[in-house]
């Protein structure tokens, strides 16, 4: 299935060369660092990556969402922390600001993202998951400014962001249309890391806690409209799970190429192990399911493009091929028998890295309660 222009499959190719020779040689040693290289980062800079997806009115390339998803996927297939660390910076900061923030937000923001400014969301809390209209950290109008107070956490690319988008409560007790969605800068006052969170998976990846003590910001810095953030956030997530399934195919993708190349040279009982029915009916499947979750994907990324409503599609896709990528990463460990269970190999790091796909942007649970709303709906 053919999603991009034939310029931005020109383009791709040095992304897939990026990630195959500069990347992938790196992606242990980023998983033993718990941290993606600064000059990584400024690669994808020079590439022009993180101008990718900004419009050329601010100094970006303006290329399609579906260009994007389909560098996500390169990236993740090389190493899933470093993919994330550029689409934090775009389809969880830059996205909602190009969807709802007015054109002082832009300006400010999008320059320094083409110069490669990281960026994230911050919505979860302590006490509110999968609830995500259960937040308790307030924003109080003062005059033309707004004091922030307030816990956020398991926030990713934490140590590394030079902004945030954040979710705040504006009008008590009013639930999901009480909440009003701003911007803040790291380094305002009042606003810190309150610690680092350590993690099974895309250990690359920085996640911290973050709290807000009387940290002040202008009312500027509301995303969208006053008490209507919350819609601005569920539409940024409908983009972002479109991000997270790219990344479950990429790094699925890497894990079953990797153990097709070791069944191929692995003997025993005096020949390639890839000779057992098996082991190639395993194989089917898991190259099934990896194709049936990509153009799941690639459909639910043309939606979003189209502007349609997509909601149904990105939480099938986001469902479907996290729960592949990880039985295709338990599947391809399984393939390596006892050398896929030791750090000796990466078929362990893949599987450790999919888990993740199945439980942020959303769980799959929710995924499920989403799916079956719309589906009621009679979308
Ligand atoms: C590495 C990492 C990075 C993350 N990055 C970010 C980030 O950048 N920004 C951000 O804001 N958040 C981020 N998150 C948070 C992530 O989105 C949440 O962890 C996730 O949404 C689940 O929330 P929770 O952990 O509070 O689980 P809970 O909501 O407490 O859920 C616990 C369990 O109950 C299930 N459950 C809950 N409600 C229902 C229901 N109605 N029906 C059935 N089952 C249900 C869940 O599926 C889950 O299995 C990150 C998390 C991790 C681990």
């Amino acid at each position: 299935m053919e999603i991009l222009s034939a310029q931005e499959e020109d383009v791709l190719k040095y992304v897939k060369e990026f990630a195959e020779k500069e990347v992938k040689p790196l992606a242990k040693q980023i998983d033993l660092d718990q941290n993606v290289p600064e000059s990584l980062i400024r690669r994808m800079k020079e590439l022009g990556l993180f101008g990718s997806y900004i419009p050329e009115k601010y100094g970006g390339s303006g290329l399609s969402f579906s260009f994007l998803v389909r560098v996500i996927e390169e990236l993740s297939a090389a190493c899933p922390s470093t993919a994330l660390v550029l689409d934090g910076a775009l389809t969880l900061f830059a996205e909602p600001i190009m969807m709802f923030g007015g054109e002082h937000l832009k300006q400010k923001y999008f320059p320094q993202i083409v110069e490669g400014a990281v960026g994230g969301l911050a919505i979860t809390e302590p006490g509110a998951g999968s609830d995500a209209a259960s937040i308790k950290t307030t924003a109080r109008k003062d005059g033309k400014k707004f004091i922030i107070n307030g816990t956020k956490t398991f926030i990713s690319n934490g140590r590394i962001a030079k902004f945030f988008i954040f979710d705040a409560i504006t009008d008590p007790g009013k639930g999901s249309k009480g909440i009003t969605t701003f911007v803040i800068d790291s380094g305002t006052p009042g606003f810190e890391i309150s610690r680092d969170i350590h993690k099974m998976g895309i250990r690359g990846s920085s996640t911290v806690e973050l709290v807000f003590k009387d940290a002040v910001i202008p009312e500027e810095y509301i995303v969208g409209e006053l008490n209507k953030g919350f819609k601005v956030i569920m539409e940024t997530l409908d983009a972002g799970r479109v991000g997270i399934a790219a990344q479950a195919i990429g790094i699925a993708r890497n894990a079953l190429e990797e153990a097709t190349e070791y069944i191929k040279s692995r003997k025993q009982f005096g020949t390639p192990i890839s000779d057992f029915q098996g082991i190639q009916f395993l194989l089917s499947d898991l190259y099934t399911e990896l194709t049936a979750a990509r153009l799941l994907t690639y459909e639910a990324c043309k939606a979003w493009e189209k502007h349609e409503d997509s909601v149904l599609l990105s939480s099938m896709a986001k469902l479907y091929a996290s729960d592949a990528a990880m039985r295709i990463t338990t599947d391809a460990l399984q393939l390596f028998g006892g050398y896929g269970y030791t750090t000796d190999f990466d078929a362990e790091r893949h599987m450790r890295d999919a888990k993740i796909t199945q439980i942020y942007e959303g769980t799959n649970q929710i995924q499920r309660v989403i799916i079956a709303r719309e589906i009621l709906k009679g979308k």
